[in-house]
């Protein structure tokens, strides 16, 4: 019989682990299974040139629709995987037969961190994870309406930046004194603060949300002890591992399902990828990534491991951010110990920041800076060692930084 290879999770990480998967010459078969209404699509626009309304649905899907089949991968969409039976080789589902196994694939994501003050299921509260917010809140975004953005991180942020475009009047609540706290500098948190507010967003740091006021629906906001008016409620406050079928099943999960670096649990027959994963990354210690680097690049591992071709997966995580006119572009992990060298001049809106540890290159932050990001992303990976001065000077191109 032909080996089985079931797939929980239709996102980013599953349909990259179908194609690796064929690619790798997997013969046997395929199916991947998802909860949502839509077959994989990728999320990183719905809060930027999708809310704009200057990116059209169709682009969202990763795979055309004729791929699946294409590839002999059964898409089974609608459909809630409900628990792992191990022993069996099973996967239950919450409606329908179970599926048999011989190797699965947990690429399950994760799901919005909810707001738990007084008023947060009151209509008008919005989230944004999957295509279905994005048109919830579509219907409300009307040029003059009072959105209260809950969290002044990357989801947060862009959606102000749209907002803004789109002519409502924003505010943002964040309970930090900066903005991206948990993901950039403070280098980058000034200069983004001063962004949006140019832009007319207005900020509140250090105001934790209290509660969301209204009657029937969203009228306000109390934080800080102040109320303000409000019409849309969008809460950006982080997300949660969709972990639980894995511990359930018993295996290791701490916030994420624990793999190796061929992305496998403690389960020989079971592998998992993406934002759902805890694994060692490059620099040696157990993380949790949330983006689409790292769905790929592991979902590409997984894939290698389940046809007998581990390969370790140590590459260096980058990400993305649009907000405005503005391309924020990372790579590598900083820590506030690092060393920070700043390359060009944020008043041109143009320029990184590096960070230094030990003397090598660790992250890069480069905003409309597409060579620092480039290269700074390659001396990342090489941990090389560069002076500061010499990687301050502008009159020396990053290419011979390279070099
Ligand atoms: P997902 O793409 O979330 O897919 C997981 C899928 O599994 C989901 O469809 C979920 O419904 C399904 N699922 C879960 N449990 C079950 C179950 N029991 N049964 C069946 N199906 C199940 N990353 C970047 O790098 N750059 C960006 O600019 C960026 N912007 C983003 C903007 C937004 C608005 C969002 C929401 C995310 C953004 N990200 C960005 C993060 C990026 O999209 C994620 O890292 C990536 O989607 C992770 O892929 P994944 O396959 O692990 O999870």
């Amino acid at each position: 019989m032909p080996e089985k290879i079931v797939i929980i999770g239709a996102g980013q990480a599953g349909a990259q682990a179908v194609q690796s998967l064929r690619a790798e010459g997997f013969g046997g078969g395929i199916t991947l299974i998802g909860e949502e209404s839509w077959p994989p699509y990728q999320r990183p626009p719905l809060s930027k040139a999708y809310l704009l309304g200057q990116f059209e649905r169709p682009r969202l899907f990763l795979k055309p629709d004729s791929f699946y089949a294409e590839a002999g991968c059964e898409l089974r969409l609608n459909a809630r995987a409900r628990a792992i039976h191990r022993a069996e080789r099973l996967v239950e589902m919450e409606s329908g037969p179970s599926i048999a196994y011989d190797k699965l694939l947990l690429a399950t994501g994760t799901r919005v961190r909810k707001l738990t003050c007084p008023g947060a299921e009151l209509p008008g509260v919005h989230y944004l994870r999957g295509i279905d917010d994005v048109d919830a809140l579509q219907a409300v975004f009307q040029s003059g309406a009072r959105l209260a953005v809950v969290g002044g991180g990357y989801i947060g942020l862009e959606v102000a930046a749209v907002a803004a475009k789109r002519g409502l009047d924003v505010t943002v609540f964040e309970a930090m004194d900066r903005l991206m706290a948990r993901a950039v500098s403070p280098q980058l948190s000034a200069f983004y603060a001063a962004e949006h507010a140019k832009a007319g967003v207005k900020l509140m740091l250090r105001t934790g949300v209290e509660a969301i006021q209204g009657t029937d629906r969203v009228e306000g906001i109390r934080a800080g002890g102040t109320v303000y008016p409000a019409d849309i409620v969008l809460v950006g406050i982080g997300v949660l591992a969709n972990d639980d079928l894995a511990r359930v099943a018993g295996l290791g999960c701490e916030d994420g399902i624990i793999v190796d670096k061929n992305a496998r649990t403690g389960d020989a027959h079971i592998w998992a990828a993406g934002d759902c994963t805890r694994h060692v990354g490059h620099e040696g210690h157990a993380i949790r990534l949330e983006c689409v680097q790292n769905a790929i690049d592991q979902a590409k591992h997984a894939a290698l491991a389940m046809v007998g071709r581990p390969k370790d997966y140590s590459e260096v995580p980058w990400f993305w951010s649009d907000q405005y006119d503005l391309k924020l572009q990372i790579a590598g992990l900083a820590r506030p110990t690092d060393m920070i060298v700043q390359r060009g001049d944020p008043a041109n809106r143009k320029f990184a920041v590096f960070h230094l540890r030990d003397g090598a290159v660790a992250a890069v932050e480069a905003v409309n800076a597409a060579p620092e990001y480039m290269i700074g992303k390659k001396l990342v990976a090489e941990g090389r060692r560069i002076a500061p001065e010499r990687l301050a000077d502008l009159s020396v191109p990053m290419k011979q930084m390279a070099a």
